[in-house]
């Protein structure tokens, strides 16, 4: 039987307040695109969840296709939720998403349809075996499908209780702003945008961070870590049990550590290293350095990782010096 830690909100992780929301997020959160599927033993699955459960990690973040196979990290964590969390319901944000390639037929092939979108969330709230997420987003923009059709039914999950917050996610700035006003003419606010951020990929800051503090839209950014590339794992070459090893779709692949990004990413160690923090520390505080990132979204396929990544959040400012240097090894 799992008790989860008493110490819990002692304040190793922080809370930032999503957008113009009333809903608090942890700075970091943690995302079970990899690692929860049924390639991952259930034990390994279950150290992770109750370690960043008890060190205050709230969040956690899933997908329809979340796996391999698609959906067995939504039945997966369904199962941790019955056997460890259900006490706990009411202390986690709990999130799913609706986008991409999932069941056969015209209807599967993922996009914003009304009919693939609510069909999708049922079949995810079913497989957790929840009445209801957190947060229900729209995984990708569809050109195929006019976006008030999309909206609307993120506007009918909330509405019918299946959702208490809307989310979207990887769309452009001026895509969320349309986005955004169309769902509030629903009567549903905009919670939160999920786009990819780290100090490699900075996409966000050309125009979609001022995009969603316009909108009063709070930012939860995924692969901070670009995948693993951004910590001292790729240093002296490819561990074995390293996520480019495994199967599961990853889109993490091998020319990511040609000679060129493993120069900068040794340069970049040590930048970290005078820091006093790990690598995958400093590329996590870095995301969350502009308070407009409510979540640095981390994946992890160790319990370790995760207590080394709340480690991050005993120093998440950086000196002027710190950012040129890391900008000089980061940005082309
Ligand atoms: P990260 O960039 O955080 O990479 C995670 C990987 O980094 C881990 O699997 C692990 O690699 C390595 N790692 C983590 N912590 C450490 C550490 N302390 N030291 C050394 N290595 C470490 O992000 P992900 O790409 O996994 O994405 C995170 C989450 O974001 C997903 O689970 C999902 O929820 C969300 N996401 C959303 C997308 C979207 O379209 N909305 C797309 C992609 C992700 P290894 O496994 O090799 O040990």
């Amino acid at each position: 039987m799992y008790h989860a830690a008493s110490d819990r909100y002692d304040g190793r992780v922080p809370y930032r307040t999503c957008g113009k929301s009333g809903l608090k997020l942890p700075a970091v959160s943690l995302g079970l695109w990899h690692n929860f599927g049924d390639a991952t033993p259930f034990q390994t699955q279950r150290d992770m969840l109750r370690t960043a459960f008890d060190l205050g990690i709230t969040h956690f973040d899933l997908a329809n296709n979340y796996g391999p196979p698609f959906g067995s990290a939504e039945t997966n964590f369904g199962e941790h939720l019955r056997r460890d969390f259900m006490p706990y319901r009411d202390e986690l944000i709990i999130s799913s998403k609706a986008g991409y390639d999932m069941w056969p037929g015209p209807y599967g092939q993922g996009g914003g349809s009304r009919k693939y979108v609510l069909a999708s969330l049922d079949q995810s709230l079913k497989r957790m075996g929840l009445e209801y997420v957190d947060i229900f987003y729209s995984h990708r923009f569809d050109p195929d499908t006019p976006l008030e059709e999309t909206m609307g039914a993120l506007a009918t999950a909330v509405q019918q209780g299946k959702a208490l917050y809307a989310g979207i996610s990887s769309y452009s700035g001026t895509k969320t702003r349309e986005a955004a006003a169309i769902l509030k003419s629903m009567g549903v606010p905009m919670l939160i945008h999920q786009p990819s951020y780290s100090l490699m990929n900075r996409w966000i800051e050309e125009d979609l961070l001022d995009a969603l503090e316009e909108t009063g839209m709070g930012c939860i950014a995924f692969s901070a870590l670009a995948q693993g590339l951004l910590t001292n794992k790729y240093l002296n070459g490819v561990p074995a049990d390293a996520r480019i090893n495994r199967p599961g779709g990853s889109s993490f692949k091998q020319d990511h550590l040609s000679e060129q990004n493993l120069k900068h990413v040794r340069a970049l160690n040590e930048i970290a290293q005078a820091r006093g923090q790990s690598l995958a520390q400093m590329a996590t505080a870095w995301v969350l350095r502009d308070a407009r990132v409510t979540s640095a979204l981390i994946g992890a396929s160790k319990p370790e990782q995760i207590v080394d990544l709340v480690g991050a959040m005993s120093n998440l400012t950086f000196s002027t010096e710190e950012l040129a240097a890391i900008d000089s090894h980061a940005v082309d």
